[in-house]
């Protein structure tokens, strides 16, 4: 019944509308089943660019029509998908884990990644293998489905309460992770029996536009999953319609708290993943310190820093001559890192996302310094031979109170703390206690994840309680959770009380049914004007 996808190469890309004399490409929508190159309007088409070029990749064509259409075309399958048996929807999950777990498939999904995205080759094949992951938990949905019952509540009446889906689902993404974050959404969606219609970020679109081709190729009906790209007039068709019951967003807080009031007040159930600025916290006198620098360079720097769970504040808990000591061998590891195009071998750091994103860091960097931080190691400037045109700032570390002189209440009004910098730029501050670290962490109006470097067990502990974030790390500087639980940001960095994936994304996609039945064998009272009560 279903079919294995054969490999498509970049240059046969269904959803790249054909091109010649070099014109640049549209990016088509894909709706009921078709790959559809949208209509031109008079507005200029968003464009796409490669982050380590600026070469103008394709363009996108934002239409609130094509979002309709694809809401409509979800609509018309959602009668028959949804009473389609569930072991056949889990299904298409596992055969679709299937596919994505060759090898060559994961590499052109992560060729797409790091050509529109920008990060390393490698880091991209984990962005993907991250969303097979989500794929693998929805094709063994059906058991996160079942419902509870109780029987003889009275005499012949049984009561079953069962997990039914919603009707037309809808996510919007962000750029950061072109594969994962679409399969945190769709596959759960449709597994429960939603239909979906899905904008990717419209900065990296191919690698969804990528699975939902697979999707197609091994037999998904039409509509059950649709694309479109484009910006704020496809998320205010998405979050406004009538038809669509659901909407899961993951991104910045300025879009993502409007999506949420938005698409709250049109009735919607929304789920939000929002911002983050996540504090490492070092216990300098009892943490392995070889391995916890090595962890929270990795941590800051990997993708550039455009990471929701990147560790871009660390506290170092100790005295500031210690802490000075830290922060160069902080410095000399992130100067080991080779910034460059993401395809290079070899290549740590690859390019910020946009030119203005590049240029909002470095001015964000140019403020914290004019405010008296110390900046041991500067990435502005650097130069990628080849490569002079890409959005390249190198790995970067602020650190906000290298002297007494500046305490922690002081260094944390300074900008390279109080903004989401999204690049590679770490900021570092000391304090003397766990007490004055947590305190800190707690303060900050985001609650993503966090972690703690130690070997004491009880500062762990103590830690572990009474932060307040959603994800911790006890000497894992990056815990974001695996499918069979769920990402659980807290604070400003979620909207909505329903998290992503695991037993709780299964709850967000289905709603509860109970049924009451009332069978005599006998024959009997099938009820009379009173309340009926058991006495
Ligand atoms: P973004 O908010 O700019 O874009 C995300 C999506 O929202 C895109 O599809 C975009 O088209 C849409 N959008 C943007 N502005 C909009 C507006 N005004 N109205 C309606 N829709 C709009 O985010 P981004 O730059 O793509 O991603 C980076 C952000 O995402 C960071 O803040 C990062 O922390 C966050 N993020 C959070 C998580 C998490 O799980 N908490 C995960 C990844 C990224």
């Amino acid at each position: 019944m279903l079919r294995t996808r054969l490999l498509k190469s970049p240059t046969t890309a269904p959803w790249l509308s054909t091109i010649s004399n070099n014109a640049i490409p549209t990016i088509k929508n894909y709706i009921n089943g078709q790959f559809i190159t949208p209509l031109s309007t008079s507005d200029d088409p968003i464009h796409i660019y490669d982050p380590s070029t600026n070469r103008h990749l394709a363009n996108i064509i934002s239409s609130q029509s094509c979002t309709s259409k694809a809401i409509e075309a979800a609509s018309a399958a959602y009668p028959s998908w949804s009473s389609t048996p569930v072991q056949i929807r889990q299904r298409f999950m596992l055969e679709y884990a299937h596919v994505l777990h060759k090898k060559e498939v994961r590499e052109e999904i992560a060729h797409w990644i790091t050509l529109e995205m920008g990060k390393t080759s490698v880091d991209a094949m984990g962005d993907v293998w991250r969303g097979l992951e989500v794929v693998e938990a929805a094709s063994r949905v059906g058991s996160e489905m079942l419902g509870d019952s109780l029987q003889n509540l009275s005499s012949g009446l049984d009561t079953i309460s069962y997990r039914v889906p919603l009707g037309v689902c809808a996510g919007i993404a962000p750029f950061n992770f072109p594969a994962m974050i679409p399969l945190w959404m769709f596959p759960i969606a449709i597994a429960t029996g939603n239909t979906y219609v899905l904008k990717p970020t419209e900065k990296a679109p191919s690698a969804a536009l990528l699975l939902a081709s697979i999707l197609h190729d091994l037999g998904l009906p039409p509509g059950v999953l649709n694309i479109v790209n484009g910006g704020k007039e496809c998320v205010d068709e998405l979050i406004t319609h009538p038809n669509v019951k659901a909407v899961s967003f993951v991104g910045s807080n300025t879009a993502g708290e409007y999506i949420h009031d938005v698409g709250s007040r049109h009735g919607k159930r929304v789920q939000a993943n929002l911002g983050a600025k996540n504090h490492a916290t070092v216990m300098m006198n009892d943490s392995n310190r070889a391995s916890a620098i090595k962890a929270l360079v990795g941590a800051a720097f990997g993708a550039a820093g455009q990471r929701c769970m990147a560790l871009s504040v660390v506290i170092l808990v100790g005295d500031v001559d210690t802490a000075k000591s830290w922060v160069d061998e902080m410095a000399s590891e992130a100067k080991k890192l080779k910034v460059g195009n993401g395809f290079a071998d070899g290549v740590d750091v690859g390019p910020m996302i946009s030119k203005d994103a590049k240029s909002r860091a470095e001015t964000i960097i140019q403020q914290s310094i004019d405010q008296e931080a110390s900046c041991p190691l500067d990435g502005r400037g650097v130069i990628v031979e080849g490569y002079e045109h890409g959005n390249f700032l190198a790995p970067t570390i602020i650190h906000l109170n290298e002297s007494d002189h500046i305490d922690s209440s002081e260094a944390i009004t300074n900008p390279a703390y109080t903004e989401e910098i999204f690049g590679p730029v770490l900021t570092v501050m000391t304090v003397p206690t766990l007490e004055d670290a947590i305190k800190i962490t707690n303060s900050n109006a985001y609650g993503n994840g966090c972690a703690i470097f130690t070997s004491n067990g009880a500062a762990a502990r103590k830690y572990q309680f009474e932060i307040e974030a959603g994800q911790v790390g006890i000497n894992v500087p990056i815990p974001v959770p695996l499918p069979f639980f769920s990402f659980t940001g807290n604070k400003a960095s979620i909207r909505g009380d329903v998290n992503f994936y695991g037993k709780s994304g299964v709850n967000f996609f289905t709603q509860l049914k109970t049924v009451t039945s009332n069978w005599q064998y006998e024959g009997g009272d099938l009820g009379g004007v009173s309340m009926p009560v058991l006495g």
